[in-house]
């Protein structure tokens, strides 16, 4: 049997050094013989008692489905409001019954949620996001990032809102010889592990992934963040937090990004709004194609990419709608 291997780091943001404020962030890891789980919670950071609030979800996302580990839920996991809208129920009851224990507001803590789960007795994987934390699921049939899409929302979903299944995202999926694992990480990682409103993992985040084949997970992750951190000059100023977990034999290589071709023939990354050598906007270039029909934008140029001839007949097509 393959050896599940897994680690996380935590850094701790340059502002909230600087101005003293705690880190919001949390991840918490259990294993057993029926199971592993490990979850992440980015604090929200406008509210005092965000720390506290992700540290009781994280630990009670784990235990909860820990408890599930008995018990063969693939099914009710893929039913969309199914089993996570019972996870974020349970686990929103549980950190607001230790708010009050405390004495604490529950309204002055929230935190996000990312989390997988692996059934070692069933066979079977379950993955969820709630707000701008993501999840990656790494498998030999493609990866794919689960997290917020809507640009429109005004902020960051959160465990104690209203009806917060509706704005998650989660996927069950068989293990089989297809899952290698899984990378979790707060929003402070976007564009260099995923982006938002996409599905798209970056081929650079196959080094963190690849950290759990080193000899100390941890010390290689904080050493990774800590180089993003130092290279991003300054733009990764908040808490970082990032976890794998892995059961691949060796280092694991990552698709090309997925890109999308401008009319002058340029190929941009599909987080860019405009082409890098004409300029042209995205939106207006390919706003005759629905991309949702295709399963997303992703998905669609993942597919294009790699039939180069179709991509270009579509690209001819919809600029000739446009004249
Ligand atoms: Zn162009």
């Amino acid at each position: 049997m393959r050896q599940w291997k897994y680690g996380y780091t935590i850094r701790i943001g340059e502002k909230h050094l600087r101005t003293g404020a705690v880190c919001q962030d949390s991840v918490f890891a259990l294993e057993d013989e029926k199971c592993i789980v490990m979850a992440l919670c980015d604090g929200i950071g406008s509210l005092p008692l965000s720390g506290r609030a992700a540290q009781l979800a994280a630990a009670a996302a784990c235990h909860i489905l820990r408890k599930c580990a008995d018990i063969n839920f693939y099914h009710h996991a893929e039913v969309p409001n199914g089993m996570m809208k019972d996870l974020l129920e349970r686990v929103d009851r549980f950190v607001t019954g230790k708010f009050s224990e405390e004495g604490a507001d529950r309204s002055q803590g929230d935190s996000t949620l990312a989390f997988v789960f692996v059934s070692k007795l069933f066979d079977f994987g379950f993955a969820g996001c709630l707000g701008d934390s993501a999840v990656c699921l790494i498998r030999k049939s493609g990866n794919i990032c689960l997290t917020e899409s809507n640009a429109n929302l005004e902020s960051t979903a959160s465990l104690h809102i209203r009806e917060p299944w509706r704005l998650a995202k989660s996927e069950a999926f068989r293990l089989g010889d297809d899952f290698f694992g899984a990378i979790l990480t707060s929003d402070g990682m976007d564009s260099e592990i995923y982006t938002k409103n996409s599905s798209q993992v970056f081929r650079r985040a196959q080094v963190y992934f690849n950290a759990a084949q080193s000899g100390n997970v941890e010390q290689t992750l904080a050493a990774l963040a800590e180089r993003a951190v130092r290279q991003s000059g300054g733009e990764l100023d908040d808490d970082i937090s990032i976890a794998v977990l892995s059961r691949a034999v060796g280092d694991v290589i990552f698709p090309q990004d997925v890109t999308w071709l401008c009319a002058c023939g340029a190929r941009n990354r599909l987080e860019n709004s405009y082409c890098f050598r004409c300029g042209r906007d995205f939106l207006t270039l390919y706003s005759r194609v629905s991309f949702a029909k295709y399963g997303g934008k992703t998905q669609f140029f993942r597919y294009a990419n790699q039939h180069a001839a179709l991509e270009r007949r579509i690209l001819d097509g919809i600029t000739n709608q446009n004249k």
